[in-house]
């Protein structure tokens, strides 16, 4: 069978596979995007039914399309950012191909030769938009034959999917908190392990948390601090979008827990963290508050004052007394949801392009093999590299090194069309 040629092949049809169709046939590349399954996959299958964007719709979007059906403050549902996606498809006219998995890539003499379930491609560029977020990773820590349901938080979908009885969701970023609050508005008991966190302000003086991100220059922020890689974020547009307060929670009666540490067959145990973990977060929201009241000084703005939003509720008491041990059965406890992230999965590309932590080593989504790229990584340029406008203006940048390949290409052959 012979192979099929492009020019530039985008593997993937999420978000950063599309942005990337749109910037690369502005500049006249020939491309292709292969999808294993449908545009934008994952909004569709690997998010909780009640889920909306954590950003509102004038933020979260592309720049040359609105949402529709949705005022540009509210908060887009994951239904309406797959039919965004696949509008923007069509309204660039994006050649994507869905169903076709890549299965495996190497390089050849010229460009690449991509394995895929629909025959060999061979491309002269490859951008991989395979997901920031690609494999659900749950720490060894409760064995699968403990009796108990679990799941990952990419596979929860609705209260109703889970046994009837307990709860215990570890892990509290945006996906934990929120699959926690559903859970206990649907009337279960639920436990909340809460690790460091960020919990930034959803509006402060009148403006999104996102707005006070751009203005702060925090999106443009070109790598993480170091010392807070292992901290999550809890931001929620849930209900009209809302501050992610953890004493609010256990208001409701959910018992919040530090950080899961190990399980004996029968109890679970937790680090003694809760109130630092907590107040960790209380040190980040309030230092975003201090940040914007600054920038509101240094740039006299008339912008509403918000003295209420540094009250801070009294700790209640599954702070005060935390909970270190959790006998499961006497809780009533009958399943685990496991928010606690995602790992790469780049097995199926056969160059050694990967460092110590399974990313590949890149300036900028631009590999160290000439013509491979990588788009939609978490801090791939920046903060906002893996969110829906962040992407966007990385592809115009990898689109850009792109063309110019191409062309020294076209004129290395035009000078010697044998080589
Ligand atoms: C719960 C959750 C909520 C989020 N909410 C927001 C939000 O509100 N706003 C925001 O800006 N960001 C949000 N994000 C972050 C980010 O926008 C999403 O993760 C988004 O899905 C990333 O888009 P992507 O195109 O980079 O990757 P993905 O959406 O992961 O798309 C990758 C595509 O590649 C395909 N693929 C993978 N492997 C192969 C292969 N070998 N061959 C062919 N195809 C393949 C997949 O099927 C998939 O369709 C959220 C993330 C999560 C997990």
């Amino acid at each position: 069978m012979t192979a099929e040629s492009v020019d530039t092949l985008i593997i993937g049809a999420g978000q950063a596979g599309i942005a990337m169709s749109e910037h690369l046939s502005k500049r006249g590349v020939k491309h292709l995007v292969v999808e294993r399954r449908r545009i934008a996959e994952r909004w569709r299958s690997e998010r909780w039914d009640s889920l909306v964007a954590n950003g509102p719709a004038w933020h979260d979007r592309f720049p040359n399309r609105q949402f529709s059906g949705i005022s540009p403050d509210g908060f887009a549902s994951a239904g309406m950012i797959v039919d965004y996606l696949v509008g923007y498809a069509e309204q660039i006219k994006a050649p994507i191909r869905c169903g076709v998995e890549v299965r495996a890539l190497h390089k050849q003499a010229g460009g690449f030769r991509v394995e895929t379930s629909d025959g060999i491609i061979e491309a002269t560029n490859v951008v991989v938009a395979t997901g920031p977020f690609q494999r659900p990773t749950i720490p060894a820590i409760v064995p699968e034959g403990a009796g108990l349901t679990q799941i990952h938080s990419s596979a929860y979908h609705n209260p109703r999917q889970l046994p009837e009885g307990a709860v215990m969701v570890i892990g509290a970023g945006s996906s934990g908190v929120q699959i926690a609050d559903e859970l206990r508005q649907a009337g279960r008991d639920v436990y909340l392990s809460v690790g460091a966190h960020d919990r930034p302000p959803r509006r402060y003086r009148g403006r999104d948390f996102v707005w006070w991100l751009g203005v702060l220059g925090m999106w443009d922020a070109e790598a993480a601090n170091p010392a807070m890689e292992h901290v999550t974020i809890a931001v929620s547009g849930a209900k009209g979008g809302h501050t992610v307060d953890f004493r609010q929670l256990a208001s409701t009666g959910i018992t919040l827990v530090g950080m899961t540490k190990s399980f004996d067959g029968r109890v679970m145990h937790f680090a003694p963290d809760l109130a630092r973990n907590i107040a960790g977060g209380d040190a980040n929201y309030l230092a975003m508050l201090d940040a914007a009241d600054a920038y509101v000084t240094r740039k006299n703005l008339d912008l509403p004052e918000e003295p209420e939003a540094r009250v801070i509720r009294a700790d209640p008491q599954c702070m005060t007394n935390p909970v270190l041990a959790l006998n499961l059965i006497d809780a009533g406890v009958r399943s685990i949801v496991w928010a606690t992230g995602y790992a790469f999965d780049f097995d199926w590309i056969k160059l050694p392009v990967f460092g110590a932590k399974g990313g590949p080593r890149h300036q900028r989504g631009v590999s160290e093999v000439p013509g491979l790229c990588f788009l939609g990584l978490p801090w791939l340029a920046r903060r906002s590299s893996s969110f829906i406008w962040g992407v966007w203006r990385d592809a115009d940048y990898l689109a850009e090194h792109i063309a110019a390949r191409s062309a020294e290409t076209a004129t290395q052959l035009a000078a010697d069309p044998g080589a």
